[in-house]
């Protein structure tokens, strides 16, 4: 089936046409600055020279989504005939409340639902339900499947996802761990137990999505039972901008010392802090950091040096969570990419069983082994697919409602 992945942002819409049978990428793109002038869309055909490139204002998300219509049916440059090719349209939701569990059938009531959710993600659900709207102005009969970021953690046990605070904060405000990244975590924890030719029932993995924003999810038998991120993406391990965990007690000092507002202060944490902020304002970029570190760079090393201890620290926490871990795996733009930062991450872990392989570390190419034969705990890098994770979900929900 052809599903049409969406990933609206609040002036972006990165999109990808997937053929889930041979799960291959058919096309993908984006359309930039929506709504604030200068707009720009991209188009690239797998193994085409058709695509192209070129300014088009985008006053309003519809208007993107009829630019990308138009791309992909064009007599001359497109890849379908016509919109009732596409099977489905598989729509990234990045908050789902404790409401989903798992990809949802698009209904007007799970649009309800997805909109009460807007205010545990103002910036992000808004825009995704945006992108729904303008999608279904264009394929009024094209199945719309929700897929939520949240969705994956939705098995965590009630003792990892409430906070030490009054327990009706939880029941009256929703206050709890609700964990992001979801896509990534169960694509790369079922790539986990295929490459290990384990079924994934008998698997506990800790996957490290380091990007820009990251997260460390321990997964038991295929399920989330914990992860780093919280009630907001901002919480866990430290990153490009953000703090990650912090005494609360910190932002009320920030406010009373600096003059700030609040808003001013809760700023700085998400866009001025990690490693960007740690390192004086040198790169949120680790590659940058990397390279200043080599150096002897005295603000790239404390960066660094922060950023490997915190996910050595998270690593050996769901080891204990978890009773033991049959394999790390590492994923994202970091992690997939940085044989630096693996090494230097297993050489901590050394006294817990992970004995790297410099060799398969720093030379091999795609998902791979990268531990030791005598490792106790197998270490992987396995690049994350969150497109692809949304395209088998959306193809799962129809099969389920006997649509596929
Ligand atoms: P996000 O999707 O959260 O924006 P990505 O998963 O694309 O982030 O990851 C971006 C991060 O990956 C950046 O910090 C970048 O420096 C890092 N990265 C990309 N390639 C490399 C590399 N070869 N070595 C080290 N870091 C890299």
């Amino acid at each position: 089936m052809k599903v049409l992945v969406i990933n609206c942002g609040s002036s972006s819409l990165k999109y990808r046409l997937i053929e889930t049978d041979n799960k291959s990428v058919i096309c993908k793109g984006l359309c930039e600055r929506i709504g604030i002038g200068g707009g720009h869309f991209k188009y690239e055909i797998t193994g085409s020279d058709k695509g192209y490139e070129k300014d088009i204002e985008f006053p309003d998300h519809n208007v993107a989504v009829d630019a990308l219509i138009k791309a992909i049916t064009d007599p001359d440059t497109g890849v379908v005939a016509d919109v009732s090719e596409i099977g489905a349209v598989g729509h990234r939701i990045v908050h789902g409340g404790d409401k989903f569990t798992e990809a949802t059938l698009i209904t007007p009531d799970v649009m309800d639902i997805i909109e009460e959710c807007s205010d545990l993600a103002p910036l992000h659900n808004p825009a995704n339900i945006q992108g729904i709207r303008s999608c279904l102005k264009v394929m009024p009969d094209t199945a719309m499947v929700g897929v939520f970021d949240t969705a994956f953690h939705q098995t965590l046990p009630e003792k990892a996802y409430l906070y030490g605070i009054p327990y009706e904060c939880y029941e009256k405000y929703g206050i709890r761990k609700y964990g992001f990244h979801g896509m990534s975590h169960e694509y790369v924890s079922k790539e986990t137990a295929a490459i290990m030719g384990k079924d994934i029932k008998d698997v506990k993995s800790i996957i490290c999505h380091l990007g820009n924003g990251a997260s460390i999810t321990a997964v038991d038998g295929g399920k989330s039972v914990d992860t780093s991120m919280g009630y907001t993406p901002l919480d866990g391990i430290i990153m490009g901008t953000r703090c990650g965990s912090l005494d609360p007690e910190i932002v009320h000092a920030l406010v009373e010392k600096t003059g700030k507002s609040l808003d001013d202060v809760m700023h700085i944490l998400n866009f001025e802090s990690g490693v960007y902020g740690l390192s004086g304002y040198m790169s949120s970029d680790m590659r940058d950091i990397r390279d200043a570190y080599r150096e002897g760079n005295e603000a790239a090393i404390r960066a660094y040096d922060t950023y490997i201890y915190v996910i050595v620290k998270y690593i050996g926490s769901y080891m204990a969570v978890l009773g033991g871990a049959d394999a790390i795996t590492f994923t994202a733009g970091i992690g997939e990419n940085s044989s630096s930062l693996r090494k230097h991450v297993c050489d901590r872990l050394k006294g817990l069983g992970v004995e790297i392989d410099d060799e398969a570390n720093e030379n091999g190419k795609g998902a791979r082994l990268i531990s030791r034969e005598d490792s106790k705990v197998k270490v992987y890098t396995i690049p994350t697919d969150e497109e692809m994770s949304i395209a088998l979900s959306t193809v799962e929900v129809l099969k389920k409602q006997g649509k596929a």
